[in-house]
């Protein structure tokens, strides 16, 4: 079966972490959301960078 949980689109930006709904727009900033069936997040992601620096820091 599909999944209908979906996914705010922009909550690279507007959350700490991703925030998921059933509703065609995000309950806390009102931003369009996306299938959450792809990865949801995104592999060009501009933050993977500084997660893997975070990580190296940590060890
Ligand atoms: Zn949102």
């Amino acid at each position: 079966m599909k999944s209908d949980i979906r996914v705010c689109s922009a909550w690279h930006e507007a959350h700490d972490r991703p925030v998921y709904t059933l509703s065609e727009s995000c309950p806390d900033c009102g931003a369009e959301t996306a299938n959450s069936a792809p990865a949801p997040f995104d592999p060009t992601d501009p933050h993977g960078e500084y997660r893997r620096a975070l990580k190296r820091r940590n060890r």
